[in-house]
């Protein structure tokens, strides 16, 4: 029996009227919720990814643009962009497209991305309130978007069930475990250095894979009736790929979403409604009004 399909672009429409609603509200208020795009240098899969922002905002009513740095662009430069961006007070969420160029590191520019601005988690201040459960600015838009799917699956109930999530970046991996924990759920993470993945990856009942490796994950590393979400975004010859071999894990598993239309459009979502929410805390009118 095939899967059955874990659809992020029917969960992504159900979720965005509640957006834009919000953004209405605030644009009454004479506030405009806005995302900024921090792009170094422009490659296809950089300039996909923008467009899929812009359809996301415009269907929200978040105006989403790109800021732009040289290819060549070095680590000062990223940084002056992400304080002034921090400043601006008509700018309420800033991402970091990645991955950036080979010469820049994202762990000695992300301290520097403005915290209540950060709607993809890339500050490492809010991953440690995450950690510390001390509650976070803003939960990072592509763990959101794998905890809503799960939400509609078969295994919402987390308490007790095995998950097991492949890569343990900051951006993905690890706070997708650690949602998951908060959540009582039994978490194994496997990474480039785990022996015998598919004997790790055949324990779970929930199986997510953010390693960004295109076909990383078979059919016989799948548990029968397993819910698998696929994180990976993998640009092969123009086309996106997911980590996981679709066709043949779909015969195995329970439920599993598609790439492309799982994951990336509930996290496009999710990413507009953290805008929003930062501009219902820090919109320049809700300021005045503070003041006043
Ligand atoms: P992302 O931002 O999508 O999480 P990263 O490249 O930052 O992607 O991280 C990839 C993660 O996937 C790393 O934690 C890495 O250890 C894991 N990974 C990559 N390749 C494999 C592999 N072949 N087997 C298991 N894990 C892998």
């Amino acid at each position: 029996m095939a899967a059955r399909i874990l659809d992020g672009r029917a969960l992504a429409a159900e979720l965005r009227g509640a957006i834009a609603e919000r953004s209405t509200v605030l644009r009454t208020r004479g506030i405009v919720p806005r995302l900024e795009v921090v792009v170094v240098g422009a490659d296809a899969a950089s300039l996909a990814y923008v467009r899929g922002l812009e359809s996301a905002g415009a269907k929200t009513g978040v105006e989403v643009r790109v800021a732009r740095l040289p290819a060549d662009g070095d680590e000062g430069q990223v940084r002056t962009l992400l304080r002034v961006l921090g400043d601006d007070p008509v700018v309420h969420g800033v991402i970091l497209q990645q991955p950036l160029p080979a010469h820049l590191g994202i762990r000695r520019v992300a301290e520097a991305m403005p915290p209540a601005k950060d709607v993809d988690g890339a500050n490492p201040l809010n991953f440690g309130r995450l950690a510390f459960g001390s509650g976070t600015e803003l939960v990072a838009a592509t763990p959101l978007a794998v905890m809503a799917l799960l939400e509609r699956s078969e295994r919402s109930a987390l308490r007790g069930v095995r998950v097991c999530v492949v890569g343990r970046s900051s951006v993905v991996g690890l706070p997708v475990a650690l949602l998951l924990l908060a959540r009582d759920a039994t978490v194994t993470v496997v990474h480039r250095g785990t022996r015998d993945l598919g004997s790790r990856t055949r324990e779970a009942d929930v199986l997510v894979s953010a390693a960004g490796v295109p076909g990383l994950v078979r059919a016989d590393m799948v548990a029968p009736r397993a819910t698998v979400i696929d994180v990976g975004t993998t640009y092969v010859d123009g086309a996106l790929r997911g980590d996981v071999a679709y066709d043949e894990v779909a015969r195995v598993a329970a439920e599993i979403t598609p790439v492309p239309g799982g994951v990336g459009p509930v996290t496009n979502v999710m990413l507009m409604g953290n805008v929003v929410t930062a501009a219902e805390r820090h919109g320049p009118t809700a300021h005045d009004d503070r003041a006043s």
